[in-house]
C-alpha cells in the first residue's frame, strides 16, 4: 500500500527496496484537490533519515541490477509499458484530482510519458559503443557505456507523472538505481505508477521514492552514494540544485522556468493561430513549461489577433475536472499559487497594463473552494516590466506590440529564460530567420507548444536549463552513462605471421 489510510487523510509511504514504509518525517504537506480545496493526502516531509535507508537501498540493488543483461532490463520495460497502458484511465484521473488538469490534459500527458518508456525499451541498441579495428598495427579501440550508480529526480508540481517518467526509465534501463522525490505537491500519481513498475518485474531498490522538500533535497544533493541528479523546476531552485549538486561532486541536468515568446506575423493564417495560441496559453491552465506566455504580434497582426483572442478565451468554460464533466480549463495548484498569480495580475494593472480580459472576476458556483481562474490577456505591455519578464505560471498572456521581426528576436535577447519560442507566418524565409536567430533553445514554427517528444532532448538554454546534457533523447543516455574505452593490442609472434586464408595464394 502507497499510502497509510487514517479514518480521514492518507499519508504517503516512502517506497524503500521494494517495501512501502513509514517515513521518519514529524512535518507533513496538504496534498489538496485543486477543484474543491479538499485536502485529498498528506505528503511527509522527510529528511536526511529517509534518504540514507533509500540510497543504502538503491546502492544494493545496483550492485546486481548494473549485471543484469541488458535485454532483460528492456523486458521489464515492456511489460511496464503494458501496464501503463491498462492502467491509463486511472492514472489520468489520480493526475487529474491531485494536480486539477482537464482529462484530456491529463491523458496526453500520460501518454507522452510512456512514449519514454517505448523510447527506454529500445535500450540495446541506445547503449551501444562504437569500435575500430586496426587503429594502430594490431590495435583495437571500443568504448562501452556503463551505468553510474545511484541516480535521483526531484520533480515540479506541474506534470505530476509525466516529468518522473522523463527520468526514471531511462535511468533504470541504463542499469542504474533511482530515487525519486516528486513534488510534495502532487506525490500520488508517482506512488500509483510505481506499483505498476514493481507488477512489471523490477527488482526491489532498483526504484525507490522518498517524500519531502529543502531538508530531504539537501540531503540527496550531498549524500556521498548519489551520482547523479535530474532535476526540473522553477528557475531559483534549479540554479541552487546545479550549482550545490557540482559542487558536490555529482553529474546534474537541471531544468527551470520559462517565459515563451510567440511571435504572429500578419501574414499567419488567423483563424488556426487564434485556436493554437489559446491552447498554448492557457492549456493545463497556464502551469506548463512550454505554455506561451508572451505574444508578441507584428504590425497588422494585432488589431485582428487580439479582438478574436479576448473573444474566443473569454467564452472558455472553467470548472471542476474531477466528476466527469469537461471544462475547458481546470483551476490552479494550490490556494497559494492562485494567490500569487493573482498579486502579478494586480502587479500588471497597477504598471499601467491594459488588462483585457480579466479572469479574477470568474465564479464556478458548483465548486466555490476550488482555486480557480479565468483566461487573462493584458495588452500593450511595456516591454521590461514584469509581466513581460516574469514566469507567471497561470492562465494570463501578456501581449506586446511590435512593428518587426527584428524587434520581436530583439525582445527574445532580453528575456533571461530560453526554453521555448514559437512563430506563426506564411513565410518561410520569416521563419527561417525567426529559427536561426531567436534566443531560445526549442522553436516551433506553426506550432503553439514545441515541447520535444521523448526521442528528442529537453533543450532549454539561458536560465531554463543549468548543465550539459539535457533530459530524454540520446542525451538521456549520454547522462545516465559513463564511457569508459578499450584499448586492445595482441602480440602477433615473430615465428608465426598469420596468413589469411581468404587472400592466401591470390597474389
Ligand atoms: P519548484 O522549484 O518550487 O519545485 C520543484 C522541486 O524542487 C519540488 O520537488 C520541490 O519539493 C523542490 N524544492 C522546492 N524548494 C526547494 C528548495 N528551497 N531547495 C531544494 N528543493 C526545493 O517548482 P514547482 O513550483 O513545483 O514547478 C513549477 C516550475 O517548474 C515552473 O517554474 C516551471 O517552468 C518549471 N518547469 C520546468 C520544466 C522544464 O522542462 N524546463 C518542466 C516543468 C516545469
Amino acid at each position: 500500500m502507497a499510502v497509510t489510510q487514517s479514518s480521514t487523510v492518507s499519508t504517503c509511504k516512502l517506497l524503500i527496496g521494494g517495501k512501502w514504509i513509514d517515513s521518519k518525517a514529524s512535518e507533513h504537506t496538504p496534498v489538496t484537490n485543486p477543484s474543491t480545496g479538499e485536502v485529498i493526502a498528506m505528503t511527509p516531509m522527510g529528511n536526511k533519515e529517509d534518504v540514507d535507508r533509500a540510497v543504502q537501498s538503491a546502492q544494493k540493488a545496483f550492485l546486481a541490477w548494473k549485471e543484469t543483461p541488458v535485454v532483460e532490463r528492456a523486458r521489464v520495460m515492456f511489460k511496464f509499458k503494458a501496464l501503463l497502458e491498462e492502467n491509463y484511465e486511472a492514472i489520468a484521473q489520480c493526475v487529474s484530482r491531485e494536480h486539477g488538469k482537464t482529462m484530456p490534459e491529463a491523458k496526453a500527458s500520460v501518454f507522452r510519458g510512456i512514449e519514454v518508456v517505448e523510447f527506454a525499451c529500445g535500450i540495446p541498441s541506445l547503449m551501444m559503443g562504437e569500435c575500430l579495428e586496426n587503429i594502430a598495427s594490431n590495435v583495437d579501440c571500443e568504448t562501452m557505456r556503463h551505468p553510474l550508480g545511484v541516480c535521483v529526480g526531484i520533480t515540479p508540481f506541474n506534470f505530476p507523472a509525466m516529468v518522473p517518467l522523463w527520468m526514471y526509465p531511462i535511468a533504470i534501463t541504463c542499469g542504474n538505481t533511482f530515487i525519486l522525490k516528486p513534488s510534495e505537491k502532487v506525490p500520488l500519481s508517482s506512488l500509483m505508477i510505481a506499483e505498476l513498475l514493481m507488477k512489471a518485474g523490477l527488482p526491489e531498490g532498483v526504484f525507490n521514492i522518498v517524500h519531502g522538500g529543502k531538508d530531504c533535497v539537501d540531503a540527496l544533493l550531498s549524500h556521498p552514494l548519489v551520482k547523479a541528479v535530474s532535476f526540473v523546476g522553477s528557475t531559483p531552485i534549479a540554479r541552487y540544485i546545479y550549482q550545490t549538486g557540482t559542487a558536490n561532486g555529482k553529474r546534474v541536468q537541471s531544468a527551470g522556468g520559462a517565459k515563451n515568446h510567440i511571435i504572429i506575423m500578419p501574414d499567419a493564417d488567423m483563424p488556426s493561430t487564434v485556436s493554437a495560441l489559446q491552447a498554448s496559453a492557457f492549456g493545463c491552465a497556464g502551469e506548463r513549461c512550454m505554455a506561451g506566455s508572451l505574444a508578441i504580434p507584428v504590425g497588422a497582426a494585432a488589431d485582428e489577433l487580439i479582438p478574436r483572442l479576448v473573444e474566443s478565451a473569454g467564452r472558455m468554460k472553467v470548472g471542476p475536472t474531477d466528476r466527469g464533466s469537461s471544462p475547458d480549463m481546470g483551476p490552479l495548484v494550490t490556494a497559494d499559487h492562485l494567490k500569487r498569480v493573482k498579486s502579478l495580475i494586480d502587479r500588471g494593472v497597477s504598471d499601467g497594463a491594459s488588462l483585457v480580459l480579466d479572469g479574477r472576476k470568474i465564479e464556478v458556483k458548483e465548486a466555490p473552494n476550488g482555486f480557480y481562474l479565468g483566461p487573462t490577456i493584458f495588452d500593450q505591455v511595456k516591454p521590461g516590466t514584469t509581466l513581460v519578464n516574469e514566469e507567471i505560471f497561470g492562465p494570463v498572456l501578456t501581449c506586446v506590440r511590435v512593428n518587426t521581426i527584428e524587434e520581436a528576436i530583439a525582445l527574445g535577447q532580453d528575456c533571461p529564460y530560453g526554453n521555448g519560442a514559437v512563430i506563426f507566418t506564411s513565410s518561410g524565409r520569416t521563419a527561417r530567420e525567426f529559427k536561426r536567430h531567436f534566443n531560445a533553445g526549442m522553436i516551433g514554427v506553426n506550432v503553439g507548444v514545441p515541447a520535444p517528444m521523448a526521442w528528442f532532448p529537453f533543450t532549454g538554454w539561458n536560465n531554463s536549463f543549468f548543465g550539459d546534457m539535457h533530459i530524454q533523447g540520446r542525451e538521456g543516455i549520454l547522462f545516465y552513462t559513463q564511457q569508459k574505452m578499450t584499448m586492445t593490442r595482441w602480440f602477433e609472434p615473430a615465428n608465426r605471421k598469420f596468413q589469411d586464408p581468404i587472400w592466401k595464394g591470390k597474389n
